[in-house]
């Protein structure tokens, strides 16, 4: 039974994509975008561009109004409450940099900084660099078996110097959903701050950070249907008191003089210089679109193109599965095979889906891979699109394997 996308219309790029001979499986690295975004922006660019927060003209109120009209939406989207405040970034790298800058004093030498191993090199690095400016030691969970952080080792790894504990909520390599309640709990017990990266999980169902209780979330607009240059730091507000200021310009001053300023709390004080006004009203109107979809029919759709995919992998002898993974994605390897000949052969039929090492090097090194290949599904995507993609796999299989 072919399984259709009733939403696939609303994204005009999938039959453009279509009309080009391509067939789009690379949505967790970046998503096609909804008639409703497009439409959004071409509003805000046509009826008057102007910057927000700082203009008393009618266009500025309007552009503010709309701008922070989006942040409401946001918080909404995450159910933020009053319990933080959402601020906007260029990206989910960009406000993973912003924590990993702006709360390094909260540091001492020797302290611990706690990650995993299957992290996005975004919320790695900046960890990774923090630790060494200041002389800590970055701590890293192992996995299971099945590709989750390992409880029984965080347990043991998260202790008393634990200050901090940044995870993903799903991975972009293994396509599942972390332990993070347990996580955080543990966490917490030591009196740490929590980052949850939520660039992956984000996309698929409705995540609630009260319920959650971490001190940070981040996210990229992208990936969620939205605009690009776009990236969203919760913080709950008490966390949100260890942070220091730590890009400087426009915006994000209440006073200046000379040799001393004095700055906005959060979130303006966070967001220097003129934010990407458009992207944001854009990103409002996605969640506005996302909202009016069923939600149920949503999920079960995604659900079930994505045990198509996995079935159908796995049915393929030569294929290896990386991991357990439950949604939205697959990553594998063909033994024997190069993942970038394979990639090769599949870019020469049309096939769009992302070969290498995900921005994740060493959850590949710790595998004894050079790379995989990975398929990835975005609620437009059809089990045509999954046809196309058996039957490429299948000629490249034969040419290679
Ligand atoms: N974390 C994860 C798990 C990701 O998959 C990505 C994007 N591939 C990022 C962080 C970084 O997002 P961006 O490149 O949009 O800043």
């Amino acid at each position: 039974m072919p399984l259709i996308s009733p939403w696939r219309a609303d994204f005009p790029a999938l039959d453009a994509l279509q009309r080009q001979g391509q067939t789009y499986l690379d949505s967790a690295a970046t998503t096609q975008k909804p008639q409703a975004l497009l439409d959004a922006l071409n509003h805000y660019y046509t009826s008057g561009a102007a910057n927000v927060h700082r203009a008393q003209h009618l266009p500025g109120a309007h552009a503010t109004q709309a701008f922070e009209a989006s942040r409401h939406k946001v918080g909404q989207w995450l159910n933020a409450g009053e319990s933080g405040q959402i601020i906007f970034t260029h990206g989910a790298t960009s406000a993973l940099n912003l924590l990993a800058y702006g709360l390094q004093a909260h540091f001492a030498e020797g302290d611990e900084i706690v990650i995993s191993a299957l992290e996005h090199h975004a919320n790695l690095l900046p960890w990774q660099q923090l630790a060494r400016r200041r002389n800590l030691r970055l701590v890293v969970l192992p996995l299971d078996g099945h590709g989750l952080i390992d409880l029984e080792a965080a347990a043991t790894l998260i202790g008393p110097r634990t200050r901090l504990l940044a995870v993903s909520q799903f991975s972009n390599v293994l396509g599942a959903w972390q332990p993070l309640t347990r996580l955080l709990a543990l966490a917490q017990a030591q009196g740490a701050l929590t980052v949850v990266d939520g660039a992956q999980g984000v996309v698929h169902g409705r995540h609630d950070v009260q319920a959650l209780g971490c001190d940070f979330y981040v996210f990229s607009s992208h990936k969620l249907y939205g605009p690009e240059g776009l990236g969203v730091l919760y913080g709950r507000h008490a966390a949100l008191a260890h942070l220091d200021h730590w890009q400087f310009g426009g915006e994000m001053v209440l006073d200046v003089d000379y040799h001393r300023a004095e700055f906005r709390p959060a979130p303006l004080g966070f967001e220097a210089g003129t934010p990407p006004i458009a992207s944001v009203i854009g990103l409002g109107a996605t969640l506005e679109y996302l909202d009016g979809l069923d939600q149920k029919a949503v999920v079960d759709h995604e659900a079930r193109l994505h045990r198509r995919l996995l079935e159908g992998l796995q049915q393929r002898e030569q294929v290896r599965v990386l991991g357990a993974p439950e949604l939205a994605l697959v990553s594998f390897v063909v033994d024997g095979v190069h993942n970038a000949d394979l990639a090769h052969l599949l870019t020469e039929q049309g096939i769009a889906v992302r070969a290498g090492h995900h921005c994740a090097m060493p959850l590949l090194k710790s595998l004894g891979l050079p790379g995989a290949i990975r398929v990835s599904l975005g609620l437009y995507n059809d089990s045509d699109d999954l046809l196309r993609f058996f039957s490429a796999l299948d000629q490249g299989l034969e040419l290679l394997a």
